[in-house]
């Protein structure tokens, strides 16, 4: 099934009234249906495996802006860190540094989300309250140049239950909220990434600046 240029282009024109970034999620997907879309004229594209991210980066135009949206291994964090354009799942101190230390082999500043845990499921990666302030607040952070946490991600339960899903989004904002409330103006959080195909208009309704959508625009995954 090829990319659907005609879901794409309405969905964008929503999430830009909106003021909603759209990072489409290409994972699975072959890098002709990334051309169509980026000849649609997106640039914003999301993977989840490093190996597949860093062939597609290859073979794909170069003003392609890369999301890394899936579990980060510290041993793989050399392979995207030339290139990558934000690193949402950063769920540890100890990646932060890995990736602070590859940025600057690259003569990079790398942007990076903290990945919070919001779901009632017990599978999902990513960090509680208290360890997104100790990260936020730490020493350690501040001695990192070359990495720049400018904001949060979250997935919500994997549920038809909206309100669920709802409340889980909003407890994702009010963590984000009530660390800018402590940080100077010029620190603030400015990207919460939160909403996928499911679900992205509740997140957007309840505060999201950056969703990231795969079936909605591709097909659903194994589906060819
Ligand atoms: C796969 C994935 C998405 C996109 O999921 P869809 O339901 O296809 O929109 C979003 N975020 C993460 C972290 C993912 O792994």
């Amino acid at each position: 099934m090829a990319a659907n240029k005609e879901a794409y282009l309405t969905l964008k024109k929503e999430l830009d009234q909106q003021g909603v970034t759209l990072v489409a999620v290409s994972k699975t997907k072959p890098v002709k249906e990334i051309l169509e879309l980026y000849e649609s004229g997106h640039r914003d594209f999301g993977e989840n495996y490093v190996q597949e991210l860093v062939e597609k980066a290859g073979r794909l135009p170069k003003d392609i802006r890369w999301h890394f949206i899936g579990h980060l291994q510290t041993n793989k964090v050399k392979l995207i860190a030339p290139f990558v354009q934000l690193i949402h799942g950063v769920d540890s101190l100890k990646l932060l540094k890995e990736i602070n230390k590859e940025a600057v082999k690259s003569g990079r500043v790398i942007d990076c989300l903290l990945q919070v845990h919001i779901a009632r499921e017990e599978t999902k990666f990513g960090l509680d309250e208290q360890e997104v302030r100790d990260i936020l607040d730490g020493t350690a952070i501040a001695e990192m140049k070359n990495v720049r946490i400018c904001g949060l991600m979250g997935m919500a339960s994997f549920s038809d239950n909206i309100d669920l899903v709802r409340a889980e989004f909003r407890q994702l904002k009010e963590i984000f909220e009530e660390r800018n409330r402590l940080r100077t103006p010029d620190a603030q959080l400015r990207t919460l990434s939160m909403g996928m195909s499911s679900d992205f208009r509740v997140a957007i309704e309840e505060g999201s600046t950056m969703v990231r959508i795969g079936s909605l625009l591709f097909g659903e995954r194994g589906q060819k």
